[in-house]
């Protein structure tokens, strides 16, 4: 669950980050009275999941009503990597010195903390570790003893932190350290750390995500999931308890289990086909839950073609089969369906779907067979005839 930069920099308050006070607004007007309260200058900042917002005229400086007027009312709806702007945060501007980077992440296959830092920040980050990786200092941490002090130290040393903030930068570690790890985070992010040339140490920006599955763990983070900055298709997933994640593609893509549904996306990926989605259907997949689970790969307009995936064990082939078909006779889909059965009753599921003669649906024997149908139909091909 990614968080709001202002929602992020509320975490990092209450474990002692330095951020400067702010307010998440939603009119031209209410960014006008926030900003006469903060005090100008201000920073008027588009709150969208989504990074960049700097360089796609999202974060912009205001001296005045005047500007903050102008400013809030272009960034409020603008377009920023297709996320829309709808709330701003107005904060009061500091002056900077430095910036710089910090965070911490799980680092899998050391099967450890990772703590990040280097005094390359403010810009992408991945470049500075692409061009430059000795600027980028990676520090693991024991997960049983967390991070000392001192650790902290030789992290912002090592780095080349100013001399002059290596313990303000240390504390900014740990604190950000105890943010990942308190609020079952799985990257707390600050870019950039800025030193202000009164020599404070303080988060400009905020990237935090957490960890949905811990939420239960934290009543008080639970409203920061933002229904409205959620994709509406994977929150009607989420309430009809179907296991959806929205992808970039187009080609829909069903399966039974999440390990085969993983094994589809990537034979889309490898046949040259790009998924619009994750979608596990589960086991004992019935008839109405197949329907449901149409409807919503459908409800994604870039969908163009879509694979059904099926390994019948608990879940049966011919139930597939009639949802399939009843999925067919209420909505009519537009785009091609590439359908591979196997396992259990699966030859009653293919006379089922042959019967059927449902216009736009094709069979494959084979995971490979059914990709590379449904790439090719996707991108406008023919296969042969329908099923
Ligand atoms: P991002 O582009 O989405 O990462 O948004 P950031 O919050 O990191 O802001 C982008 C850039 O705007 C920062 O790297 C700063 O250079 C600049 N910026 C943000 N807040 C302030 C501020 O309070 N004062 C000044 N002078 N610049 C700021
Ligand atoms: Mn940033």
């Amino acid at each position: 669950m990614d968080l709001l930069e202002y929602q992020g920099k509320q975490l990092f308050a209450r474990h002692g980050l330095r951020v400067s006070s702010g307010e998440p607004v939603t009119t031209v007007e209410d960014a006008v009275r926030a900003a006469g309260e903060l005090g100008y200058p201000v920073v008027v900042k588009a709150q969208v999941l989504v990074g960049g917002r700097g360089k796609a005229g999202g974060v912009k400086l205001a001296a005045d009503e005047a500007e903050v007027r102008e400013h809030a009312g272009s960034i409020l709806g603008m377009d920023i990597h297709g996320h829309t702007v709808r709330t701003l945060w107005i904060e009061h501007a500091s002056d900077i010195a430095t910036e710089y980077y910090a965070s911490v992440l799980l680092d899998r296959s050391a099967k450890q903390p990772l703590v990040m830092f280097s005094v390359e920040g403010g810009v992408d980050i991945e470049e500075v570790a692409e061009n430059t990786p000795e600027k980028l200092i990676r520090h693991h941490v024991d997960a049983l003893n967390g991070i000392s002090r001192e650790e902290a130290i030789e992290i912002a040393t090592e780095g080349g932190a100013d001399a002059d903030v290596i313990e303000g930068v240390a504390d900014a570690l740990v604190a950000l350290y105890e943010v990942w790890l308190q609020e079952d985070a799985t990257l707390a992010e600050i870019n950039p750390l800025i030193v202000t040339p009164e020599r404070e140490v303080k988060a400009l920006d905020a990237k935090v995500s957490l960890d949905g599955n811990a939420l239960y763990r934290h009543p008080e983070n639970q409203e920061l999931s933002d229904a409205e900055n959620e994709d509406p298709i994977e929150r009607r997933a989420k309430e009809e308890g179907v296991q959806y994640v929205k992808l970039d593609g187009d080609i829909g893509i069903l399966g039974n289990g999440a390990g085969l549904v993983m094994s589809t996306l990537d034979v889309v990926a490898q046949a040259g086909g790009s998924p619009a989605n994750f979608l596990d259907a589960g086991g004992g997949s019935d008839a109405e839950k197949i329907k449901q689970a149409v409807q919503l790969i459908l409800a994604n307009d870039a969908v163009k073609a879509v694979l059904f995936n099926i390994f019948g064990g608990i879940t049966r082939c011919d139930e597939v089969a009639r949802g399939l078909i009843a999925a067919f006779e209420d909505l009519k889909p537009d785009v091609p369906f590439v359908v591979r059965l196997d396992g259990t009753n699966d030859v009653e599921g293919r006379r089922l779907l042959q019967e059927a003669a449902l216009p736009n649906v094709y069979a494959a024997r084979t995971m490979n067979e059914a990709a590379e149908k449904v790439v090719a139909l996707a991108a406008g091909e023919s296969v042969g005839a329908p099923a």
